[in-house]
């Protein structure tokens, strides 16, 4: 079982924070992930040209006895269970289940990108990773989530919600 596996959540269609639950649910309910830890809650505009609802932002550690191209098949198994549609690139969605580390493996297939490609560039998920995993290390760029948030130039505002997954 490798340590360090952290996953993010997003939704910004329907009821944000019961699709966010729903989605921890499922991942458990069917045997894909059980939640170690959890961050608090995050609302920010959506990043990217498209206008759209805010969204509501969680970052999750996982243990999972699946290999990650098999996590991958299980998110978006649970994606399309939830309804996700997908229209146009970075468009609004029910919920977004992304795979941001699996401690420090890099993987590059066609499928599957880890260390996710964006982690250090949006602050919506770099905020919550920061809130449970501070001292964690890019494996490939080598810093800190602290100092990723810290050198991070996004400019949307991530603000803390009221309530907790
Ligand atoms: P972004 O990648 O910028 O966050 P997105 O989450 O909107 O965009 P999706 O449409 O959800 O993009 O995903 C497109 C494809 O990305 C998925 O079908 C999946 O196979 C692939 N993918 C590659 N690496 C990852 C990863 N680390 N986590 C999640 N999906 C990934
Ligand atoms: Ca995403
Ligand atoms: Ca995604």
């Amino acid at each position: 079982m490798t340590n360090n596996v952290f996953l993010s959540l997003g939704s910004n269609l329907g009821d944000r924070m019961a699709n966010l639950r729903l989605a921890v649910s499922l991942l458990y309910r069917q045997g894909y992930a059980v939640t170690t830890q959890s961050s608090g809650v995050y609302e920010t505009a959506a990043w990217g040209d498209i206008p759209q609802p805010d969204f509501l932002n969680a970052v999750i550690q996982v243990e999972t006895v699946l290999e990650p191209i098999a996590l991958m098949e299980a998110v978006l198994a649970v994606e399309r269970q939830m309804g996700r549609v997908r229209t146009q690139k970075w468009g609004p969605r029910t919920i977004d289940i992304d795979i941001l580390f699996w401690g420090e493996t890099v993987i590059a297939t066609e499928r599957l990108t880890v260390p996710h490609p964006y982690v250090q560039d949006r602050r919506f998920i770099l905020k919550p990773l920061k809130e449970i995993a501070p001292d964690f290390m890019h494996p490939v760029l080598l810093q800190t989530i602290e100092n990723l948030w810290s050198s991070c130039i996004d400019p949307l505002e991530v603000r803390g919600y009221s309530e907790r997954l």
